[in-house]
């Protein structure tokens, strides 16, 4: 396919490092995907999530068919053109969430009506429909429609859910057709059972696609678990194609993915933490609301180049914070996505160089050290 490639330039152990190649740029992996909702990355403007090193955003197809609609932001020139980011995007197909948010459902082989979590009017999303709304949208990496039990669940629904999404990933191959520079991601299933795992990778690589997700993990199964999996499921995918592990995580389960052999990694975690006021650091989580920051003058993290720890004390952060102030959510925000772009370049840079291991046991040491102590 023209347009989209993927290279790997070094391993290290399962680790791997390399580059996708878009229409709309590159993206340097292993990625982590900022979440756009609803067509914005809260609190950010879009030069700022660029800044921080983000090279790809992700979307939510779910928000943008209910509001403000798909065909609407193609007559407006399409996702990339309507909130001002020229860089890739991924969109997710929709599936997850209208069966996280949608109220009153029904699913069926044809796909899944629902009503809006909005103003409850009716919709119907099939593998047909996300694959034209994710088109209209304009994303570069596109999801196939899947549908995704929550965990713990018995092996045969486990194993008739996933049966359903390799159908629906044949549709989705034959609705989204052939449109270089626009890559099909599939999406493997099949819970915590390795039987499942295989039978939904190999059904998957018959179809084919241009990259392949681990989907089904991160929804309530735990980090123990959803390790054990990543232990063998990215094994079963193809080496030449990217490995995108959907919804993931906390800065501890991204670096143990990273290591197991995934590429791609999505969460809300570092935005919608800023807005409550937890912060990422080299050592650990620092809740900036507690009283102890109150007389602080020193910056949230020495070694963070971002705006809120260049300009900014733990006391008036702090302050914001306790304000209400909207300054609060701006700064806290970025410096979180600061710190998650930041870590995959020293994951990136580590694996290059040959010394992952290493890296990831400083990563361990800092974070059990806690946070600096109080003045
Ligand atoms: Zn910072």
């Amino acid at each position: 396919m023209t347009g989209f490639s993927f290279s790997l330039s070094a391993t290290d152990g399962k680790a791997r490092t390399g580059a996708i190649t878009t229409l709309r740029g590159t993206i340097r992996t292993p990625a982590f995907m900022p979440v756009g909702t609803a067509a914005t990355v809260k609190a950010m403007l879009p030069e700022s999530v660029a800044a921080t090193g983000a090279d790809i955003l992700l979307g939510n197809t779910y928000h943008l068919m209910l509001r403000p609609g798909a065909e609407r932001v193609d007559r407006l020139g399409g996702l990339h053109e309507f909130m001002n980011w020229s860089k890739p995007i991924l969109t997710d197909s929709g599936g997850f969430q209208v069966m996280s948010l949608a109220g009153l459902r029904k699913l069926t082989e044809e796909g899944v009506a629902f009503k809006s979590h909005i103003d409850g009017s009716r919709h119907m999303l099939t593998p047909e429909r996300s694959m034209e709304i994710q088109r209209l949208l304009g994303s570069d990496i596109v999801m196939c429609f899947d549908e995704c039990p929550a965990l713990p669940a018995e092996e045969k629904a486990v194993a008739e859910s996933m049966r359903l999404s390799m159908r629906w990933a044949q549709r989705s191959r034959d609705a989204f057709g052939d449109r270089p520079g626009h890559a099909l991601f599939g999406i493997q299933q099949g819970g915590v059972t390795r039987d499942l795992r295989a039978e939904s990778a190999e059904a998957l690589q018959e179809i084919g696609f241009d990259g392949y997700a681990v989907g089904g993990l991160a929804v309530g199964e735990g980090q123990e678990i959803m390790f054990d999996v990543l232990d063998f499921a990215p094994d079963m995918l193809p080496v030449d194609k990217p490995r995108y592990l959907m919804g993931v995580g906390k800065p501890d389960d991204i670096v143990g993915a990273v290591k197991r052999g995934i590429d791609m990694m999505d969460c809300v975690l570092p935005s919608r933490s800023g807005r409550t006021g937890q912060v990422f650091t080299r050592r650990g989580v620092v809740n900036i609301k507690n009283a102890r920051h109150a007389d602080d003058p020193r910056p949230l993290d020495e070694g963070c180049s971002c705006p809120a720890c260049r300009g900014y004390s733990r006391a008036y952060l702090h302050h914001v914070f306790r304000a209400q102030e909207m300054i609060s959510g701006m700064l806290l925000t970025w410096h979180n996505l600061q710190y998650y772009q930041d870590l995959m370049a020293g994951m990136r840079e580590a694996i290059a160089a040959g010394t992952f291991c290493d890296w990831e046991n400083q990563f361990h040491a800092d974070r059990a050290l806690g946070d600096i102590e109080p003045v």
